[in-house]
Protein backbone atom coordinates (compact mmCIF):
# COMPACT_ATOMS: atom_id res chain seq x y z
CA UNK A 1 0.00 0.00 0.00
CA UNK A 2 2.69 2.13 1.14
CA UNK A 3 5.26 2.63 -2.23
CA UNK A 4 6.68 5.39 -2.77
CA UNK A 5 8.10 9.04 -1.98
CA UNK A 6 8.12 9.86 1.65
CA UNK A 7 7.64 6.38 2.57
CA UNK A 8 10.78 4.70 0.21
CA UNK A 9 12.93 7.25 1.87
CA UNK A 10 11.64 6.83 5.07
CA UNK A 11 12.02 3.07 4.96
CA UNK A 12 15.94 3.97 3.85
CA UNK A 13 16.07 6.22 6.61
CA UNK A 14 15.21 3.59 8.77
CA UNK A 15 17.42 0.54 7.72
CA UNK A 16 20.57 3.71 7.76
CA UNK A 17 19.83 4.79 11.33
CA UNK A 18 18.93 7.87 10.34
CA UNK A 19 15.45 9.52 11.00
CA UNK A 20 13.37 11.76 9.13
CA UNK A 21 13.49 15.09 10.87
CA UNK A 22 10.89 17.64 10.51
CA UNK A 23 11.66 21.12 12.41
CA UNK A 24 9.94 24.56 12.25
CA UNK A 25 8.28 26.95 14.46
CA UNK A 26 5.20 26.41 16.17
CA UNK A 27 3.27 29.13 14.30
CA UNK A 28 4.47 31.56 11.40
CA UNK A 29 4.30 34.74 12.86
CA UNK A 30 6.34 36.91 10.18
CA UNK A 31 8.13 36.57 7.04
CA UNK A 32 11.63 37.02 9.04
CA UNK A 33 10.94 34.48 11.78
CA UNK A 34 10.50 31.90 9.16
CA UNK A 35 13.51 32.59 7.27
CA UNK A 36 15.68 33.09 10.48
CA UNK A 37 15.39 29.73 11.64
CA UNK A 38 14.96 27.69 8.11
CA UNK A 39 18.34 29.05 7.30
CA UNK A 40 19.67 28.00 10.41
CA UNK A 41 17.85 24.50 10.02
CA UNK A 42 19.27 24.82 6.19
CA UNK A 43 22.94 25.34 7.04
CA UNK A 44 22.67 22.28 9.78
CA UNK A 45 21.57 20.08 7.02
CA UNK A 46 19.84 17.26 9.23
CA UNK A 47 16.24 18.68 8.62
CA UNK A 48 14.67 17.29 5.86
CA UNK A 49 11.44 19.49 5.95
CA UNK A 50 10.29 22.69 7.10
CA UNK A 51 7.21 23.19 9.53
CA UNK A 52 5.02 25.85 10.35
CA UNK A 53 1.43 26.25 11.31
CA UNK A 54 -0.36 29.36 9.51
CA UNK A 55 -3.43 27.78 11.01
CA UNK A 56 -3.67 27.11 14.88
CA UNK A 57 -5.73 24.87 16.56
CA UNK A 58 -5.74 26.70 19.92
CA UNK A 59 -7.30 26.04 23.28
CA UNK A 60 -8.72 29.31 23.85
CA UNK A 61 -10.06 32.03 21.76
CA UNK A 62 -8.55 35.15 21.85
CA UNK A 63 -5.13 33.39 21.60
CA UNK A 64 -3.01 34.29 18.10
CA UNK A 65 -4.95 31.65 16.03
CA UNK A 66 -2.20 31.66 12.96
CA UNK A 67 -1.75 34.55 10.08
CA UNK A 68 -3.84 32.26 7.65
CA UNK A 69 -3.01 31.42 4.26
CA UNK A 70 -1.42 34.75 4.01
CA UNK A 71 1.56 33.11 5.51
CA UNK A 72 1.38 30.03 2.77
CA UNK A 73 3.52 33.05 0.71
CA UNK A 74 6.18 33.12 3.07
CA UNK A 75 6.31 29.47 2.99
CA UNK A 76 6.85 29.56 -0.90
CA UNK A 77 9.49 32.13 -0.04
CA UNK A 78 11.28 30.15 2.74
CA UNK A 79 11.22 26.86 0.14
CA UNK A 80 12.60 29.38 -2.80
CA UNK A 81 15.48 30.78 -0.58
CA UNK A 82 16.59 27.23 1.17
CA UNK A 83 15.46 24.72 -0.75
CA UNK A 84 13.87 23.19 2.12
CA UNK A 85 10.28 21.32 1.78
CA UNK A 86 7.62 22.63 3.72
CA UNK A 87 5.07 21.41 5.91
CA UNK A 88 2.09 22.71 6.99
CA UNK A 89 -1.22 21.49 8.90
CA UNK A 90 -4.47 21.42 7.41
CA UNK A 91 -7.89 21.20 9.07
CA UNK A 92 -10.25 22.01 6.59
CA UNK A 93 -11.10 21.54 2.93
CA UNK A 94 -10.00 25.04 2.34
CA UNK A 95 -6.56 24.50 4.02
CA UNK A 96 -6.14 21.65 1.57
CA UNK A 97 -6.89 23.96 -1.41
CA UNK A 98 -4.69 27.09 0.09
CA UNK A 99 -2.01 24.72 0.45
CA UNK A 100 -1.76 22.75 -2.40
CA UNK A 101 -2.06 26.15 -4.25
CA UNK A 102 1.46 27.37 -2.51
CA UNK A 103 3.03 24.89 -3.25
CA UNK A 104 3.02 23.16 0.51
CA UNK A 105 5.27 19.89 -0.02
CA UNK A 106 3.64 17.83 2.96
CA UNK A 107 0.39 18.19 5.12
CA UNK A 108 -0.31 16.79 8.73
CA UNK A 109 -3.66 16.80 10.14
CA UNK A 110 -3.69 17.58 13.89
CA UNK A 111 -4.12 15.93 17.04
CA UNK A 112 -8.06 17.75 17.25
CA UNK A 113 -8.82 17.50 13.90
CA UNK A 114 -7.77 13.48 14.04
CA UNK A 115 -10.89 13.33 16.92
CA UNK A 116 -13.49 14.05 14.14
CA UNK A 117 -13.91 11.43 11.65
CA UNK A 118 -16.32 14.30 9.33
CA UNK A 119 -13.49 16.36 8.67
CA UNK A 120 -10.81 13.96 8.38
CA UNK A 121 -13.11 12.25 5.55
CA UNK A 122 -13.59 16.10 4.23
CA UNK A 123 -9.81 16.60 4.45
CA UNK A 124 -8.95 13.18 2.66
CA UNK A 125 -11.91 13.96 0.14
CA UNK A 126 -10.23 17.20 -0.39
CA UNK A 127 -6.48 15.18 -1.27
CA UNK A 128 -7.93 12.78 -3.21
CA UNK A 129 -5.78 12.23 -6.50
CA UNK A 130 -3.17 14.42 -5.27
CA UNK A 131 0.24 12.68 -4.33
CA UNK A 132 1.65 14.45 -0.91
CA UNK A 133 2.94 13.16 1.89
CA UNK A 134 0.52 13.23 4.72
CA UNK A 135 0.79 12.37 8.39
CA UNK A 136 -1.53 11.70 10.68
CA UNK A 137 -1.30 12.93 14.13
CA UNK A 138 -2.47 10.88 17.33
CA UNK A 139 -5.78 12.32 18.41
CA UNK A 140 -5.98 13.72 21.79
CA UNK A 141 -7.59 10.71 23.52
CA UNK A 142 -5.36 7.03 23.93
CA UNK A 143 -7.83 5.29 21.46
CA UNK A 144 -5.56 3.61 18.72
CA UNK A 145 -8.79 2.64 16.48
CA UNK A 146 -9.47 6.26 16.08
CA UNK A 147 -5.88 6.99 15.23
CA UNK A 148 -5.89 3.49 12.97
CA UNK A 149 -9.20 5.04 11.36
CA UNK A 150 -8.16 8.54 10.41
CA UNK A 151 -4.69 6.73 8.46
CA UNK A 152 -7.30 4.62 6.72
CA UNK A 153 -9.65 7.16 5.61
CA UNK A 154 -6.47 8.43 3.82
CA UNK A 155 -5.31 5.31 2.48
CA UNK A 156 -9.07 4.74 1.11
CA UNK A 157 -8.58 7.81 -1.08
CA UNK A 158 -4.99 6.56 -2.24
CA UNK A 159 -2.81 8.95 -0.68
CA UNK A 160 -0.01 6.19 -0.59
CA UNK A 161 2.62 8.37 1.21
CA UNK A 162 1.57 7.94 4.63
CA UNK A 163 2.78 8.38 7.77
CA UNK A 164 1.90 9.05 11.88
CA UNK A 165 3.10 11.17 14.25
CA UNK A 166 3.13 10.58 17.72
CA UNK A 167 2.20 13.36 20.02
CA UNK A 168 0.83 11.97 23.32
CA UNK A 169 -2.45 11.94 24.79
CA UNK A 170 -4.83 14.57 26.94
CA UNK A 171 -4.85 13.51 30.60
CA UNK A 172 -5.99 15.42 33.65
CA UNK A 173 -3.83 14.35 36.52
CA UNK A 174 -0.83 15.75 37.21
CA UNK A 175 2.55 15.28 35.23
CA UNK A 176 5.49 16.80 34.49
CA UNK A 177 4.37 16.33 30.47
CA UNK A 178 2.19 18.12 28.56
CA UNK A 179 0.74 15.12 27.21
CA UNK A 180 1.36 11.66 27.99
CA UNK A 181 3.24 9.36 25.58
CA UNK A 182 1.58 6.34 26.29
CA UNK A 183 4.09 4.25 24.23
CA UNK A 184 2.27 1.32 23.91
CA UNK A 185 -0.19 3.04 21.45
CA UNK A 186 1.89 3.64 18.87
CA UNK A 187 3.13 0.85 19.40
CA UNK A 188 0.16 -1.26 18.83
CA UNK A 189 -0.55 1.12 15.81
CA UNK A 190 2.73 -0.54 14.49
CA UNK A 191 2.02 -3.79 15.29
CA UNK A 192 -1.36 -3.09 13.19
CA UNK A 193 -0.15 -1.14 10.31
CA UNK A 194 4.25 -2.32 10.18
CA UNK A 195 4.86 -0.37 6.85
CA UNK A 196 3.73 3.15 8.62
CA UNK A 197 6.71 5.18 9.31
CA UNK A 198 5.60 6.64 12.74
CA UNK A 199 7.68 9.61 13.86
CA UNK A 200 7.36 11.03 17.34
CA UNK A 201 6.75 14.93 18.13
CA UNK A 202 8.61 15.22 21.65
CA UNK A 203 7.52 18.93 21.56
CA UNK A 204 4.02 18.34 22.33
CA UNK A 205 4.45 15.82 24.66
CA UNK A 206 7.11 17.44 27.15
CA UNK A 207 5.37 20.79 26.95
CA UNK A 208 9.06 21.76 28.47
CA UNK A 209 11.96 22.89 26.27
CA UNK A 210 14.14 20.31 29.01
CA UNK A 211 12.08 17.69 28.23
CA UNK A 212 12.41 17.39 24.43
CA UNK A 213 15.41 16.01 24.00
CA UNK A 214 15.18 13.30 26.37
CA UNK A 215 11.39 12.26 24.71
CA UNK A 216 13.18 12.17 21.43
CA UNK A 217 15.82 10.05 22.19
CA UNK A 218 12.97 7.75 24.07
CA UNK A 219 11.00 8.10 20.71
CA UNK A 220 14.10 6.85 18.48
CA UNK A 221 14.76 4.35 21.48
CA UNK A 222 10.95 2.87 20.74
CA UNK A 223 11.71 2.36 17.21
CA UNK A 224 9.82 5.56 15.66
CA UNK A 225 11.26 6.66 12.81
CA UNK A 226 11.92 10.05 13.17
CA UNK A 227 11.09 13.37 14.72
CA UNK A 228 9.12 16.63 14.41
CA UNK A 229 10.55 19.41 16.51
CA UNK A 230 9.52 22.95 17.50
CA UNK A 231 12.22 25.60 16.54
CA UNK A 232 11.63 28.78 16.75
CA UNK A 233 14.44 31.79 16.44
CA UNK A 234 13.53 33.23 20.24
CA UNK A 235 11.35 30.52 21.86
CA UNK A 236 10.19 32.52 24.82
CA UNK A 237 8.35 35.26 22.35
CA UNK A 238 6.91 32.81 20.30
CA UNK A 239 3.07 33.56 19.92
CA UNK A 240 2.25 29.98 21.15
CA UNK A 241 3.76 27.31 22.25
CA UNK A 242 6.72 29.39 23.46
CA UNK A 243 7.38 26.77 26.36
CA UNK A 244 8.35 24.07 24.29
CA UNK A 245 10.09 25.23 21.36
CA UNK A 246 14.01 25.10 20.76
CA UNK A 247 16.44 27.68 19.53
CA UNK A 248 17.99 26.29 16.30
CA UNK A 249 21.36 26.01 18.40
CA UNK A 250 19.64 23.73 21.04
CA UNK A 251 17.54 21.70 18.23
CA UNK A 252 21.24 21.01 16.76
CA UNK A 253 22.90 20.01 19.74
CA UNK A 254 19.71 17.93 20.38
CA UNK A 255 20.55 15.89 17.23
CA UNK A 256 24.37 15.70 17.81
CA UNK A 257 23.65 13.94 21.09
CA UNK A 258 21.03 11.91 19.72
CA UNK A 259 23.78 10.89 17.10
CA UNK A 260 26.06 10.61 19.96
CA UNK A 261 25.75 7.18 21.70
CA UNK A 262 27.99 8.29 24.83
CA UNK A 263 25.64 10.58 25.39
CA UNK A 264 22.31 8.20 26.02
CA UNK A 265 24.59 7.75 29.54
CA UNK A 266 24.42 11.29 29.80
CA UNK A 267 20.97 11.67 29.88
CA UNK A 268 20.24 8.05 31.96
CA UNK A 269 19.06 10.62 34.88
CA UNK A 270 16.30 12.10 32.75
CA UNK A 271 15.41 8.71 31.60
CA UNK A 272 15.07 7.92 34.92
CA UNK A 273 12.64 11.04 35.71
CA UNK A 274 10.89 10.61 32.45
CA UNK A 275 9.99 6.71 33.62
CA UNK A 276 9.18 7.43 37.21
CA UNK A 277 6.76 10.63 36.15
CA UNK A 278 5.01 7.90 33.82
CA UNK A 279 4.73 5.70 36.93
CA UNK A 280 3.13 8.21 38.49
CA UNK A 281 0.73 9.15 35.96
CA UNK A 282 -0.09 5.09 36.19
CA UNK A 283 -0.34 5.58 40.24
CA UNK A 284 -2.61 8.40 39.53
CA UNK A 285 -4.73 6.10 37.14
CA UNK A 286 -4.78 3.42 39.75
CA UNK A 287 -6.09 5.68 42.58
CA UNK A 288 -8.48 7.35 40.36
CA UNK A 289 -10.38 3.58 39.28
CA UNK A 290 -10.10 2.86 42.69
CA UNK A 291 -11.87 5.46 43.96
CA UNK A 292 -14.46 4.93 41.34
CA UNK A 293 -14.23 1.36 42.20
CA UNK A 294 -15.14 2.58 45.88
CA UNK A 295 -18.30 4.78 44.90
CA UNK A 296 -19.57 1.85 42.98
CA UNK A 297 -19.72 -0.54 45.86
CA UNK A 298 -21.11 1.78 48.14
CA UNK A 299 -24.08 2.48 45.51
CA UNK A 300 -24.30 -1.12 45.12
CA UNK A 301 -24.38 -1.54 49.39
CA UNK A 302 -27.51 1.03 49.16
CA UNK A 303 -29.22 -1.40 46.72
CA UNK A 304 -28.61 -4.34 49.30
CA UNK A 305 -29.48 -2.53 51.83
CA UNK A 306 -33.29 -1.39 50.16
CA UNK A 307 -33.79 -4.74 49.59
CA UNK A 308 -32.45 -6.73 52.35
CA UNK A 309 -29.62 -8.49 50.41
CA UNK A 310 -26.73 -10.06 52.44
CA UNK A 311 -23.57 -8.04 51.97
CA UNK A 312 -21.71 -11.20 50.87
CA UNK A 313 -21.71 -12.88 47.74
CA UNK A 314 -19.81 -15.90 47.27
CA UNK A 315 -20.73 -16.49 43.60
CA UNK A 316 -20.24 -12.85 42.80
CA UNK A 317 -17.15 -13.02 44.33
CA UNK A 318 -15.68 -15.92 42.58
CA UNK A 319 -16.97 -14.10 39.22
CA UNK A 320 -14.80 -11.51 39.78
CA UNK A 321 -11.60 -13.18 41.23
CA UNK A 322 -11.22 -15.32 37.98
CA UNK A 323 -12.28 -12.76 35.76
CA UNK A 324 -9.55 -10.12 37.09
CA UNK A 325 -6.98 -13.32 37.20
CA UNK A 326 -7.43 -14.11 33.39
CA UNK A 327 -7.01 -10.60 32.38
CA UNK A 328 -4.15 -10.05 34.43
CA UNK A 329 -2.58 -13.57 33.31
CA UNK A 330 -3.16 -12.11 29.72
CA UNK A 331 -0.66 -8.63 31.07
CA UNK A 332 2.04 -10.73 31.81
CA UNK A 333 0.79 -10.08 35.81
CA UNK A 334 1.11 -13.65 38.27
CA UNK A 335 -1.98 -15.04 39.87
CA UNK A 336 -0.74 -14.90 43.26
CA UNK A 337 -0.10 -10.94 42.89
CA UNK A 338 -3.64 -10.40 41.08
CA UNK A 339 -5.22 -12.37 43.94
CA UNK A 340 -3.54 -10.71 46.74
CA UNK A 341 -4.53 -7.25 45.29
CA UNK A 342 -7.95 -7.67 44.54
CA UNK A 343 -8.69 -9.75 47.96
CA UNK A 344 -7.07 -7.00 49.42
CA UNK A 345 -9.36 -4.26 47.25
CA UNK A 346 -12.86 -6.72 48.06
CA UNK A 347 -11.68 -6.52 51.59
CA UNK A 348 -12.15 -2.68 51.63
CA UNK A 349 -14.79 -3.03 49.89
CA UNK A 350 -16.79 -4.93 52.51
CA UNK A 351 -15.84 -2.97 55.22
CA UNK A 352 -17.50 0.02 53.49
CA UNK A 353 -20.32 -1.94 52.47
CA UNK A 354 -20.77 -3.17 55.84
CA UNK A 355 -21.11 -0.05 57.49
CA UNK A 356 -23.56 1.32 54.63
CA UNK A 357 -25.92 -1.52 55.00
CA UNK A 358 -25.49 -1.70 58.82
CA UNK A 359 -26.15 2.40 58.77
CA UNK A 360 -22.31 3.16 60.76
CA UNK A 361 -18.98 4.25 60.24
CA UNK A 362 -16.83 1.79 58.98
CA UNK A 363 -14.80 -0.75 61.31
CA UNK A 364 -11.38 -1.03 61.50
CA UNK A 365 -10.35 -4.35 59.27
CA UNK A 366 -9.51 -6.24 62.18
CA UNK A 367 -12.83 -5.84 63.89
CA UNK A 368 -14.14 -7.13 60.29
CA UNK A 369 -12.22 -10.09 59.65
CA UNK A 370 -13.30 -11.12 62.97
CA UNK A 371 -16.67 -10.70 62.73
CA UNK A 372 -16.88 -12.15 59.02
CA UNK A 373 -13.96 -14.25 58.97
CA UNK A 374 -15.55 -17.40 58.11
CA UNK A 375 -17.58 -15.83 55.76
CA UNK A 376 -14.77 -14.03 54.00
CA UNK A 377 -12.26 -16.50 53.65
CA UNK A 378 -14.84 -18.73 52.20
CA UNK A 379 -14.70 -16.45 49.40
CA UNK A 380 -17.65 -14.61 49.88
CA UNK A 381 -18.41 -11.05 47.34
CA UNK A 382 -19.25 -8.16 48.67
CA UNK A 383 -19.63 -6.36 45.18
C1 LIG B 1 1.37 21.69 16.13
O1 LIG B 1 2.04 20.81 15.60
O2 LIG B 1 1.74 22.86 16.26
C2 LIG B 1 0.05 21.33 16.72
C3 LIG B 1 -0.92 22.19 16.88
O3 LIG B 1 0.06 20.06 17.12
P1 LIG B 1 -1.07 19.12 17.78
O4 LIG B 1 -2.12 18.92 16.75
O5 LIG B 1 -0.26 17.90 18.06
O6 LIG B 1 -1.56 19.79 19.04
MN1 LIG C 1 2.72 23.79 18.63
Amino acid sequence: MIVNGLTESLTERVSTGNPLIIAGPCSAESPEQLLDVAKALCADGRTHYFRAGVWKPRTSPGTFQGVGAEALKWMAMVKRETGLPVATEVANERHVYEALKHGVDLLWIGARTVSNPFTVQEIAEAIRGVDIPVLVKNPLSPDVDLWEGAINRFARVGITQLGAIHRGFSWWGKSIFRNQPYWSIPSSLKERMPNLPIICDPSHIAGRRNLVPIIAQRGLEQGLNGLMVEVHPSPEHALSDSQQQLTPDSFAALLSALQDTQHSFALSEELLTELRSEVDSMDDLLIWALANRMELSEQIANIKRTNSLPVLQQVRWNQVLSRVVQQGGGKGLRPVFVKRLFSSIHKESCLVQQALVQNKPAKSEKQVNFISSKRYHHGESCN
